[in-house]
């Protein structure tokens, strides 16, 4: 491979803050790339924060006064532009004509010759819902296409873009044929209808058809994306580069890009942002204007509001708090609601690339939420945590729950055989067990039943994010239908079942949905209490695998907790002479660290290759040494790795070698080659 261009730092849910290197400088991804005119150079765009731009090479190349100045001076010169600048093929006119007057090799020859950084070669745009017939056809040139440019080109870094009407395979397969070939970029072509037209249904299914089989390391443009409004969706579905022309050509109709919509001129009394120009103009000072200043002045706004949202993405990416910003924008058009509401249909793939860690907690702004990654998630791992004999539901509290619910009493339910109520009231005649735990029943598994994450095994309450989300207290119905199912598949695995009355009006549910019949009372307070062992063993399986807990905590385990919080902190095992640190829990989501006894407790358990990351014999030593790995370095590893979670570093022999912490999941590590994949903790092995 020639280039190796883009780095991950950061990720959230398919998005990621990346960085991506060309001959004229590195930049910030995602960002947006303003489409310059070659002609008509307008505004210095470098000057509101483009550090990338796109220019048309075949407009440049057709007409001969601007080729024989590009080819003299360079395209950079030609439109005034110093940093990293992309151009493109000529494509688009070939979409509104139907023809243009250049070959595909003649035009990637001269994009190299004019010294662009990335070029593209000449596709064929397939609009959207075409007959099949055709989208297939204009597929193979496309393709063909893209070959031939990787035998022309030189030096010049490629694009090559993903075609396929509204057809999800054929995007797919052309993501697949063209992520196998040497290519830098990645756009996805043809969407400018679908967006014109607010399709963003469809929007959704072509980016998510195209990503899923594109190569991780790669930067993927959305073509033709210049609205803010659908910026956020589209870099948390895997989106990295954006172009506009939309700044310019909203500016010259008097319409204002504003990430939640666009407001025209002509209706406003007030400016709506707080951009130098809305700031110190007016609405009726803009339009008393003439017509060349005011256009100028807009198309700033335009480009200031753009690039704030591409920080605030961002930004928000490094919170861990896209999704809240994605479900924020898509409130502000009925069709962005529903492409929100399409991504429930792509749950499984997203969950590989959300982080299960993230510094933020999670918002419930709608019912949309309930499809969330996290969500998904939870109901997954809840598997790996082995199921007692009986279930007792409690209604939520303040969380965590176990320090809000210190006790329970109050009206119960249970099932006909059941006999939970007759343990309660009779360890509760017997005097000295008036203290009853509830954890001293055999076999119970108690849980809190909330939004959105339904089923909360107690021993899990501080785990994140079932701690660290926040729901209104008012339900709406699409949770409590949510809720109810979750709930009564769940119930199936246990012989009985309890339920406080709090949590069948909660949620709506009938004594029969859960088999309940009998109605008792708990008139003396039972103390409500997690065991330590319970607790840790709990979290190991939900957080390693099913097992890992046992595997992890054996032998004479000794649990410290915090003075102040009360809360488990470190979790050693006492070998007689000496104590050796397994775990720390940590505080701030509720999960394990490793250290060294840990590390080797799991390698010992798991089998080869979960939880590991396998590098080759020349990052061995470093490895050893508490040095982070590359990706370059790494010959294999589990593909089910998540990023930020505690992973294993091993070599070919799975001897191990260090632990530490995944930067990316199991399938960038595989297939970047830049960058770092585990962020060591420590070595030593
Ligand atoms: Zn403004």
């Amino acid at each position: 491979m020639k280039f190796l261009i883009f780095e991950i730092k950061y990720k959230d849910a398919r998005g990621r803050v990346g960085t991506l290197k060309t001959p004229h400088g590195k930049i910030k991804t995602p960002t947006l790339m303003p489409v310059i005119h070659p002609g008509k150079q307008t505004l210095p765009v470098g000057d509101y924060g483009a550090e990338l731009v796109v220019t048309n090479a075949y407009l440049i190349y057709k007409n001969d006064h601007l080729r024989e100045k590009a080819l003299e001076g360079g395209v950079h010169n030609l439109i005034d532009f110093s940093g990293p600048l992309i151009t493109d093929s000529g494509s688009f006119q070939l979409s509104l004509y139907g023809d243009v007057h250049v070959s595909n090799q003649e035009i990637v020859e001269f994009q190299e010759e004019i010294g662009a950084d990335i070029g593209t070669s000449l596709d064929i745009p397939t609009p959207p819902f075409v007959k099949r017939e055709r989208a297939e056809k204009e597929l193979e040139i496309t393709i063909q296409r893209a070959k031939e440019s990787l035998e022309v080109r030189d030096k010049l870094m490629l694009n090559s873009v993903v075609q396929g009407s509204t057809y999800p395979d054929l995007r797919s397969r052309c993501a697949d044929i063209l992520g196998g070939m040497d290519f830098q970029v990645h756009p996805i072509g043809a969407v400018v209808p679908l967006l014109e037209s607010y399709s963003y249904r469809e929007v959704v299914e072509v980016v998510m058809a195209s990503v899923k089989c594109l190569p991780d390391s790669r930067p993927r443009h959305l073509m033709g994306a210049g609205h803010p409004m659908v910026f956020a969706l589209a870099v948390a579905m895997g989106c990295d580069l954006f172009d506009s022309a939309a700044y310019i050509l909203f500016a010259e109709d008097d319409r204002l890009l504003m990430p939640n919509g666009t407001y025209k001129l002509n209706n406003l009394q007030e400016m709506p942002c707080y951009c130098e120009v809305c700031s110190s103009h007016t609405p009726n000072e803009l339009q008393a204007m003439d017509k060349k200043e005011r256009s100028r002045l807009l198309a700033q706004h335009n480009l200031a509001v753009s690039f704030g949202e591409m920080r605030t993405i961002r930004q928000a990416i490094i919170d861990g708090s896209l999704w809240e910003l994605v479900e924020q924008r898509c409130r502000s058009h009925p069709y962005l609601l529903d492409a929100l509401r399409m991504l429930k249909n792509y749950q499984k793939d997203l969950e590989k690339y959300d982080p299960p860690y993230k510094k933020s907690a999670f918002f419930y702004s709608g019912p949309e939420s309930l499809n969330r990654p996290e969500v998904y998630r939870h109901l997954k791992r809840l598997q790996q945590v082995p199921k007692k004999r009986k279930v007792l539901l409690l209604p939520p509290s303040d969380k965590p729950y176990s320090q809000n619910i210190p006790e329970i009493s109050g009206k119960f339910y249970g099932m006909k055989k059941g006999n939970f109520e007759n343990i309660i009231n009779k360890k509760l005649q017997e005097p000295s067990k008036i203290n009853l735990q509830l954890h001293a029943i055999k076999d119970l598994q108690i849980v809190v039943v909330d939004v959105p994450f339904a089923i909360i095994p107690l021993e899990l309450d501080q785990v994140y994010p079932l701690a660290q989300n926040e729901s209104p207290a008012t339900y709406d119905e699409d949770a409590k239908k949510r809720v109810r199912e979750v709930l009564q598949n769940y119930i199936h695995d246990f012989e009985e079942t309890v339920a406080s009355e709090n949590v069948l009006k909660s949620f709506d549910l009938e004594l029969s949905d859960l088999n309940l019949e009998k109605e008792f009372q708990i008139t003396e307070p039972v103390m409500l209490e997690v065991e330590d062992l319970n607790r840790i063993v709990c979290i190991a399986d939900y957080q390693f695998g099913n097992g890992s807990g046992r595997a992890l905590f054996n032998g004479n385990i000794k649990v410290v907790k915090s003075r102040k919080t009360g809360k488990i902190r470190h979790v050693y095992v006492d070998e007689g002479d000496v104590e050796r640190l397994i775990v720390t829990l940590r505080a701030s989501d509720g999960v394990f660290v490793l250290a060294s006894e840990g590390a080797r407790r799991l390698h010992h358990y798991l089998p080869y290759p979960k939880n590991r990351v396998v590098v080759n014999q020349e990052a061995e030593p470093f490895a050893r040494k508490g040095k982070s790995i590359f990706a370059k370095f790494v010959i294999n590893c589990d593909i089910d790795i998540r990023a930020t979670e505690e992973v294993l570093i091993v070599n070919e022999n799975d001897q191990l070698l260090a632990f530490g912490k995944s930067m990316l999941n199991g399938w960038e590590i595989t297939d970047f080659k830049t960058g770092q994949a585990v962020k060591t903790r420590k070595g030593g092995f």
